[in-house]
């Protein structure tokens, strides 16, 4: 099936400064005729590509114009178990992965990355088409995927136990085992690097899977899967089931089955997978939520460096990243200053065809996810942020918002304590460190934070004091393959990347051997 994106956006904003309505209108003049092959529309369940059990199917939309771009099998419960049976076989004690030297298992993860690079375009435009990511941004997106696939096929046959003592009458070890089947739940923002950070340590630890991506972005998961069949991995072990939440999603979180499930997605949904967890079969649970991050500027920094990395902090992929850092708070002497870079910034970003090199800011993700961002948008509004540049919807097709950068911005407004997921800038005031801390550690979420100061002191007072997973100095999503990632307090559970992911994935067995002396 070919797919064409549709020939122009309507870009146009009403009410607006000149400067950006004369990078939108030229947006309008574009053409957008990138074609996309869609290539795999149905369920992976054991290496084949199946309809649903029930024959339904469900359409996945480019966020460019609300249009279908394809009508995906919508799998739950029944299909889930279908899955999840397969993956139970794939993961039999005599089964083929069971039995596979954990080096070779590396190479076939080695493999799956050759695979992906050599179809790396292709799979960026997917994304693009489905997500609306900038198609400069999917390309980073599936390199960064490769790292991470990389990365854990090294750790395949190095995941050793220990010797513990016990008097020399025994000996005590430890083996690393993988939990079993695992389901993995993954949003909509980064659909393949989702997917690739929940197969790596699965996969790498020898546990099977099934993998529901998210239903407003089915495509790139799928095309993945084609190409783990075609890297040789066994039938059975990776399973992908598009599909609904609130079914298929479910079916995953209460399945008796299922030894571990790996979400990342809102808050909200994350109470539900662990209530759902505790009910079926107290299966263990790792969770990557939301976030409301700080970032906090002081006033010995270079003003116009820091309005940058700041700038970077929350319009990457559109505003739409769990740890976008969005509370921007600023120390007081050099407030003006920045928000004036800020503004300049914001106003100097170009929205349109996610696939024109020009453009830095493709459409939000979906209806739902615009009308958020334009209800917290107003909220702002309303409770007296001022609206220094955007705070409108980006013309009347696709999902498009204007950058928006707010100044004034108090700790009791809306948009300074919810998730705002768009291209949303909220720039607090503040004075002192102690009132920095406080003030930014004054929310439930703990996912990621930022400091941007000269003085070593300050960023290590800051850093030890934040309560937040990740804490960038002098730089902001300093994310790598290697680094763990996940949030304290309600951002989350357990931690992806990294070795400390790998633990979500393995169960330790103790094995306490008797010597019996022969005299
Ligand atoms: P977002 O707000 O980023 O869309 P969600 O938490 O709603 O995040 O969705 C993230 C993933 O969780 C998606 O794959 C979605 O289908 C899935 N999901 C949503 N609701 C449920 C649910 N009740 N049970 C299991 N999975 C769910």
């Amino acid at each position: 099936m070919d797919q064409a994106i549709p020939s122009s956006i309507q870009a146009s904003v009403d009410n607006h400064p000149r400067a950006e309505k004369r990078h939108y209108s030229e947006v309008k003049k574009k053409k957008m005729t990138k074609q996309v092959e869609i290539k795999y529309t149905q369920l992976f369940i054991d290496n084949e590509f199946v309809d649903a059990v029930s024959g339904r199917k469900f359409p996945t939309l480019n966020p460019v114009n609300g249009n279908v771009i394809a009508e995906i099998s919508e799998g739950d419960k029944a299909d889930v178990d279908k899955a999840v049976n397969a993956a139970k076989q794939a993961f039999d004690r005599n089964s083929k992965w069971r039995q596979m030297d954990p080096y070779i298992r590396g190479q076939l993860m080695h493999k799956l990355a050759d695979l992906i690079t050599r179809d790396l375009n292709y799979i960026a435009a997917l994304e693009t088409l489905d997500n609306g990511k900038t198609y400069a941004n999917a390309v980073e997106d599936i390199k960064a995927s490769i790292a991470c696939l990389r990365y854990y096929a090294g750790w395949c046959d190095k995941i050793q136990g220990s010797t513990i003592p016990t008097g020399d009458t025994n000996i005590t070890l430890t083996r690393k085992e993988p939990v079993g089947v695992v389901g993995q739940i993954i949003p909509w923002n980064y659909p393949f690097m989702m997917a690739i950070w929940k197969w790596g340590p699965a996969l790498t630890t020898g546990c099977t899977l099934v993998l529901k991506p998210a239903e407003q972005t089915p495509l790139s998961a799928l095309y993945g899967a084609a190409l783990t069949k075609e890297a040789g991995f066994p039938a059975g072990v990776i399973n992908v089931i598009p599909g609904y939440g609130p079914t298929a999603g479910a079916a995953i979180a209460e399945h008796s089955e299922i030894q571990k499930v790996a979400f990342t997605g809102s808050t909200e949904v994350g109470h539900i997978i662990m209530a759902a967890a505790a009910k079926s079969n107290l299966k263990r649970v790792s969770l990557e939520l939301g976030g409301k991050s700080p970032l906090v500027i002081f006033d010995d920094v270079d003003v116009k460096k820091a309005a940058e990395i700041a700038h970077d902090a929350i319009f990457s992929n559109h505003g739409q990243n769990c740890c976008a850092g969005s509370r921007t708070f600023v120390h007081s002497k050099i407030y003006d200053e920045f928000v004036k870079h800020a503004k300049q910034l914001a106003l100097a970003k170009k929205v349109g065809d996610p696939f024109d090199s020009k453009t830095d800011q493709g459409p939000q993700i979906d209806q739902e996810m615009l009308d958020k961002i334009m209800d917290l948008i107003n909220s702002g509004k309303k409770q007296g942020a001022v609206v220094e540049t955007g705070g409108n919807r980006a013309g009347n097709t696709g999902y498009f918002v204007q950058p928006t950068v707010f100044s004034n911005v108090t700790d009791d407004m809306r948009i300074a304590k919810e998730e705002i997921f768009g291209p949303v800038q909220s720039i607090l005031k503040f004075n002192t460190m102690a009132e920095v801390i406080e003030r930014a550690n004054r929310t439930n979420y703990g996912l990621a934070s930022g400091v941007i100061t000269k003085d070593i002191n300050k960023a290590l007072e800051f850093a030890q004091a934040v309560e937040a997973g990740s804490v960038w100095v002098n730089c902001y999503d300093a994310i790598a393959p290697q680094t763990p990632f996940g949030g304290f307090k309600q951002s989350g559970i357990g931690r992806d990347l990294g070795e400390e992911s790998l633990k979500e994935y393995l169960e330790i067995k103790t094995i306490s051997i008797k010597i019996t002396k022969e005299n």
